[in-house]
């Protein structure tokens, strides 16, 4: 039960096999466990020990997969962080965490050093594919000596913190959740009994700095797979892997399939291997769920997780039909049940706040008992979201309590309204949100990006919001933009468009 056994239960199950890839690079899962045992000797010639946080902070690479078990043997703990925060993100994440070593990547060195530049105690600095200068080490330098017996892989137990991961922030500052190695090895277990999901390739174009890249990556090990990574999100090169190694099934955000589906090339590429792909962390659009169905006739399995779930809490799986709009059924291991205000279980049907147990739930967040005390009761994670089930178990996701919009007394919930938005032909997505208004308390305002070439008006729009939905239900202003604000796995920013809004609409 520790995220370091994923490794060697694969090489005891599974022999030597190419494991990873990453451009014209590849390794085997040998070859993967003899980087991660040097590095986790050279951390602890630098002076990491047990508990001290590592940062990882670049594009996704082998060195990320290296990075993160050689943490784990050396019985430090990872701190993912995305690569494409602003500096004063990733300064706020190493205060924080109280970092003792960032690895990191050319791209994004000099935001690090920035970042760092003024702190009292500077984490040392390791690069992967730079000389090492005065300030950082190079990554390759760091693990050449000769690995020796690592002492500390005895004491590492399933209840330790693995993983600190920060969330992405969409409703705040970010928080740093705890996981342990038992969180994230019962949640790869038991997401991929649920897929029964067998040994293949796949492909690693979610970032590993996520939760849900870093679970795919975990499920790899454990069963025996390949993974081809990404550094970025390049659609030629992703429709070439799929032909080229036979991929079977990946797992995507929304934002991720939109584009696939809209890739004008995609035809010139063989995907008849692909069975699955499974969608999560965002709201899939119902439309977009058919239209990709239909053009490729690949499954799309949605799925509902959050990062103090490590992650995966519900999903649909191949063996039980299929509701679009649903989320699926609990995965194994996880309890679900929805209450109202005052924390009583509401019947099927009613809508109310979702709450997660089971060996997946964070014990807390890093330093922070006022939130761990919110949102921890009884073994209990208030989920923060609202959701429905119906009389099968299925479960619904209906919102963000916080993106909860209260129109005149009413409850809003902006996926309805942003559902028919993007039904509209002229539309290429929508996010609605609330701003402060004196007379009804809350307005709602629908941001909307039009399709490129489309002359929209913002009388239509109402109007045909008008023709789907109740009258408090329709939007009174749309803003057009030219993009959604999204964070770095393509959730809408929902914050930074109720300040927009405020600031621009009178
Ligand atoms: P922060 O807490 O800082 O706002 P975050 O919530 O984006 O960050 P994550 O743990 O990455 O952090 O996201 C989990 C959230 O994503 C869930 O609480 C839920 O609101 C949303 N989510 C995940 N899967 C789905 C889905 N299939 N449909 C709708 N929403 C989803």
């Amino acid at each position: 039960m520790k995220l370091k056994d994923l490794l060697e239960t694969n090489i005891e199950n599974f022999n030597e096999y190419p494991f990873l890839f990453q451009q014209d690079r590849e390794f085997t899962n040998v070859e993967t466990k003899r980087y991660a045992e040097a590095l986790a000797c050279g951390l602890h010639r630098k002076g990491i020990q047990k508990g001290d946080r590592v940062i990882v902070c670049m594009p996704n690479c082998a060195e990320v997969i290296f990075s993160y078990q050689g943490i784990t043997r050396a019985g430090a703990i990872i701190v993912p962080v995305m690569f494409t925060l602003h500096t004063k993100e990733i300064q706020y994440i190493i205060l924080n965490s109280g970092a003792k070593a960032v690895i990191t990547s050319s791209i994004v060195a000099a935001s690090v050093e920035k970042a760092i530049e003024n702190l009292e105690v500077k984490p040392l600095l390791i690069v992967v594919d730079q000389p090492t200068n005065e300030r950082a080490y190079n990554f390759y330098d760091v693990i050449q000596s000769p690995v020796q017996d690592n002492p500390l892989d005895a004491d590492i137990r399933p209840e330790d913190t693995a993983v600190i991961l920060y969330t992405s922030g969409t409703t705040g500052n970010p928080k740093g959740v705890l996981l342990t190695h038992k969180n994230l090895y019962s949640n790869a277990c038991n997401s991929a009994l649920h897929h029964e999901t067998e040994r293949g390739t796949t492909l690693g174009i979610l970032p590993l700095a996520h939760v849900f890249g870093l679970t795919v990556s975990n499920i790899c090990f454990l069963t025996g797979s390949s993974i081809v990574v990404f550094s970025k999100f390049d659609l030629a090169e992703v429709f070439k892997a799929i032909e080229k190694y036979k991929v079977k099934n990946f797992s995507a955000v929304p934002a991720m399939i939109h584009a696939l589906f809209s890739y004008p090339a995609s035809d010139q590429y063989d995907t008849s291997s692909l069975e699955w792909i499974s969608s999560g962390s965002a709201p899939l659009p119902l439309a977009l769920l058919h239209a990709f169905q239909q053009k490729f006739g690949v499954e799309i399995l949605e799925g509902y997780g959050l990062s103090e779930a490590a992650p995966v809490v519900t999903s649909h799986a191949r063996r039980l039909p299929v509701k679009p709009g649903s989320v699926g059924i609990p995965i194994p291991g996880v309890q679900i049940k929805i209450v109202d205000d005052s924390g009583v279980e509401v019947p099927a049907g009613d809508v109310g706040e979702l709450m997660v147990s089971g060996e997946n739930v964070t014990p807390g967040y890093f330093q922070n008992e006022e939130e761990t005390w919110r949102v921890l009761k009884d073994g209990w994670l208030f989920t923060g979201d609202l959701a429905r089930l119906d009389d099968d178990g299925y479960l619904y996701i209906v919102d963000r309590k916080k993106d909860l919009i209260i129109r005149g007394g009413f409850n809003v919930y902006p996926r309805d309204v942003e559902e028919i938005l993007n039904g509209h032909n002229k539309v290429l997505e929508a996010a609605v949100i609330g701003i402060p208004d004196e007379r009804m308390g809350e307005e709602m305002v629908a941001c909307v990006v039009a399709k490129e070439e489309t002359d929209v008006s913002e009388e239509e729009l109402i109007q045909y919001c008008g023709e789907f939905l109740a009258k408090n239900k329709t939007p009174r202003r749309i803003l057009f933009l030219d993009a959604l604000p999204r964070n770095g796995v393509g959730k809408v920013l929902k914050t930074r468009l109720r300040s927009q809004a405020a600031e621009t609409i009178t």
